[in-house]
């Protein structure tokens, strides 16, 4: 059995670290992925967990972003802080989850992965545009749990 942190070769990891690097550059939000094998209540009780664990929440603006996946289970979720919470159309979360499992469902868990960054990175630069003086307040991570 392979080791969860090793759920994404060195190659995908790093395609997927160069997504969330290319999201942010046009949006003072923070993205994060967050990977577990297992999942046993709901998934975004624990994205939203996860979210506070990892101190997403303490950007200026609570614009952070987490992208969460219990592989095994292949339970998704993804959870924004209140900044963005109050302004995405209802819908905007389910949309990304969707296309995400659909890329599950064909084993192109790196490409549904990079799809989602691109697709919320694009909502975040809506939302909150990049400032010249933007800080990367949120170390471009992938982190595991178990
Ligand atoms: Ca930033
Ligand atoms: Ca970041």
């Amino acid at each position: 059995m392979k080791n969860i942190n090793q759920f994404f070769s060195k190659t995908e990891q790093q395609a997927i670290l160069e997504a969330i690097k290319a999201a942010e550059k046009d949006t003072s939000g923070e993205i994060r992925v967050h990977l577990e094998n297992h999942c046993k209540g709901d998934a975004l009780n624990r994205a939203i967990h996860w979210f506070g664990r990892l101190k997403m929440n303490k950007t200026a603006a609570h614009n952070g972003v987490i992208l969460y996946l219990a592989v095994k289970d292949r339970k998704v979720a993804v959870w924004g802080d209140q900044g963005i919470n109050k302004q995405v159309p209802e819908n905007f979360w389910q949309d990304v989850l969707q296309d995400l499992l659909l890329s599950f469902r064909d084993e192109a868990y790196s490409q549904g992965v990079i799809t989602a960054i691109r697709a919320i990175g694009l909502k975040l630069k809506e939302l909150f545009p990049y400032q010249s003086d933007d800080k990367d307040e949120l170390s471009n991570d992938i982190s595991y749990g178990s």
